[in-house]
């Protein structure tokens, strides 16, 4: 390499240098700066074109992006585990014509308290004899591994839509449950109590991907929006959908009822981003808007 060589050389690691510091305060932009434990938050990568190929992670966790507003936004569940306080995120583009570019920084989880909750259940409904006991571990397990599934199509659009037509508040999302005086898994939806009859609507528009009839959550239906992002909808008293089927958003499910474990008719709502537990109110208030 000549001497000159080496200068220009120089000079394009300055350049480089230069462009990713300018890139690093303008690329990303999270909403919202400061989520909360269960929140679903979202990452915008700016000036990126639609066909750019966009990847980045969360803790080493792989997001999953779609074009928006002009760059890339992807989705990001605060399970109701995570733990508060700073996380990892990296983000990488590369489009056709331009440098690659590249990311990270952390973003700030802010802690939630949830509330303890004391039930007081009939014994059968608790403590499983071994078949039924095995039974709900698999069915958990096929829950589990449906929420994870990361179909590549985005199916929904604009805003979430409430499940029910119900001025009442849902409840207990992340609610810490001791049942009978035993500690068990923390609440991982929301409830609203309604009458038995009142119909369930999906809450944005996606594919009908589980119809059954399960221990705990009863009649349900889950719903795959794509791109990871998964709401269930449990103790029905009747389903109008089926398997396979893709729906609109407001389009009526079924209707709400008390089976599985129900202390009475409530519908209840679960979102999860990703297999992370999010709570669905976060997922109605999401301030993407197309
Ligand atoms: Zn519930």
């Amino acid at each position: 390499m000549t001497w000159v060589g080496v200068f220009l050389a120089a000079l394009g690691l300055l350049v480089a240098a230069e462009v990713s510091e300018a890139d690093k305060g303008a690329l990303v932009v999270w909403h919202p700066s400061k989520p909360r434990v269960g929140d679903v938050a979202w990452i915008l990568v700016k000036d990126v074109i639609d066909t750019a190929s966009v990847e980045g992670s969360v803790d080493g966790k792989p997001l999953t992006f779609f074009p928006y507003a002009g760059g890339h936004a992807a989705l990001f569940g605060i399970d109701l585990d995570m733990k508060p306080g700073s996380h990892i995120w990296r983000v990488g583009v590369v489009e056709p014509g331009r440098e690659p570019r590249s990311a990270q920084g952390t973003i700030k989880i802010v802690r939630r308290d949830f509330r303890v909750e004391r039930l007081t259940l009939p014994n059968t409904m608790v403590d499983l004899d071994p078949e039924t006991e095995r039974r709900a571990v698999a069915e958990g397990k096929q829950l589990a591994a449906l929420y994870r599934t990361i179909t590549p199509e985005r199916i929904w659009r604009g805003k979430f839509t409430t499940p029910i037509g119900t001025t009442k508040a849902a409840m207990g999302f992340g609610a810490r449950r001791i049942i009978n005086g035993q500690p068990r898994a923390p609440h991982s939806g929301s409830d609203y109590s309604a009458p038995k009859g009142t119909p369930v609507i999906a809450a944005n528009g996606g594919k009908v991907v589980l119809v059954a009839e399960f221990f705990f959550p009863g009649r349900l239906v889950i719903l795959d929006h794509g791109l990871g992002l998964h709401t269930a909808y449990f103790h029905l008293d009747t389903i109008a959908v089926a398997e396979g089927e893709r729906v609109e958003r407001g389009q009526t499910l079924g209707t709400v009822g008390a089976t599985g474990r129900a202390t009475g008719p409530h519908l209840h709502f679960g979102a999860q981003v990703a297999g992370a537990r999010v709570d669905p109110a976060s997922l109605l208030g999401l301030s993407l808007s197309d």
